[in-house]
């Protein structure tokens, strides 16, 4: 007989636990308990199931580097005593979290399964209640050989699961708020849960969890469009302590081509920061030889992010530079695949 699965919930806020404030009318979060009791099918699961909470929980537009470490933290002081985690999370910055977490969290072999809703759980339409169960579900697979289903970072809501370094927020109003739109998804949520095994993250070699805490915030997002003027360009790629930057770029990883633009990124590329091209487009990636618009970045030392996300860009290069790599090394590492966040 297998043992009851144990399934820690980390609850940090967002929708999915927020009541109406009285006199503004304003969600806001709200504790951990008011969550759980409108979900008392929750019970019917034969799990395990135990829980912290963010004093206070919040609203993930205000997630920062600290409360990724303070998530971090909660599952390596736990890591032995439960398969897998759900962490509950507003769906404004989920992906960033999910992006973060993958990278902070090097060889982990359990599930950390993150959800939120769009409507708070008290409310009649709810589906937060949907997604909170199914997360606990896919927290709690195993595979045929007894091990995790999931042995990664992902994002579940509504009618699927996305690998988390490849999800982004694509809707502030339907259900299936998240898309990862590079990365075939891990998983279809139906009248079942269909895994697809040949896209899920293995490694081949299992070591011990090991936490990265320190990310390293000097790092911006530097986003183009017609019309930007060489003063904003340069006001931006100066701005004091940066060290790694993702340029949002057009299509394929094109940019103007005017000679102040490229003189303006070739400086900054001198003066040490690492620049990386991601494009804006929700879909596909960067192919800079494809347009000469797009060969003059890499003439000036921008690097490519073939099909990474922004959020992913952006925190691999915070952990890259935690890690207190130069800008050689970080670029280099960007050049890979860490934990099935690029296609190389
Ligand atoms: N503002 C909320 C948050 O990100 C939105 C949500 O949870 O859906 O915390």
């Amino acid at each position: 007989m297998t043992p009851r699965p144990r399934i820690l919930i980390i609850y940090t806020g967002g929708t999915i636990g927020m009541i109406e404030n009285a006199v503004t009318h304003a969600l806001q979060p709200f504790d951990f308990t008011h969550l759980i009791d409108n979900v008392p099918k929750v019970r019917k699961l034969d799990y395990d199931i135990d829980n912290i909470q963010f004093e206070p929980p919040i609203d993930s537009s205000n997630m920062s580097p600290k409360h990724w470490s303070d998530i971090a933290r909660a599952i390596e002081d736990n890591y032995d005593r439960f398969d897998g985690f759900v962490v509950l999370h507003g769906t404004d910055t989920m992906a960033f979290t999910a992006s973060a977490l993958s990278f902070m969290l090097e060889n982990l072999h359990k599930p950390v399964i993150i959800t939120g809703s769009q409507l708070p759980i008290g409310e009649v339409r709810t589906d937060g209640e949907e997604n909170l169960i199914t997360a606990l579900q896919v927290a709690a697979a195993l595979d045929k050989d007894g091990e995790p289903m999931v042995q990664e970072v992902a994002i579940l809501f509504e009618n699927y699961l996305w690998r988390g370094n490849r999800s982004t927020k694509m809707s502030a109003d339907n259900f299936n708020a998240f898309r990862s739109n590079n990365y075939p998804a891990l998983a279809d949520i139906g009248l079942g849960i269909t895994f697809h095994r040949e896209v899920l993250f293995r490694t081949t070699v299992r070591r011990p969890l090991k936490v990265r805490y320190r990310m390293d915030p000097e790092v911006m997002f530097v986003e183009l469009y017609p019309g930007m003027t060489e003063g904003t360009l340069r006001h931006l790629l100066s701005t004091p302590d940066i060290k790694g930057i993702v340029l949002k770029t057009f299509g394929a990883g094109n940019s103007p081509s005017a000679p102040w633009f490229t003189a303006a990124i070739a400086q900054a590329v001198e003066a040490g920061v690492v620049i990386v091209n991601v494009t804006q487009c929700v879909n596909g990636g960067v192919h800079s030889t494809l347009y000469e618009t797009g060969n003059t970045l890499t003439a000036a030392g921008v690097i490519s992010g073939h099909d990474i996300t922004s959020e992913a860009a952006l925190t691999k290069l915070m952990y890259l530079f935690g890690l207190g790599l130069n800008a050689q090394q970080v670029k280099t590492y960007m050049g890979y695949s860490l934990c099935g966040e690029v296609t190389i």
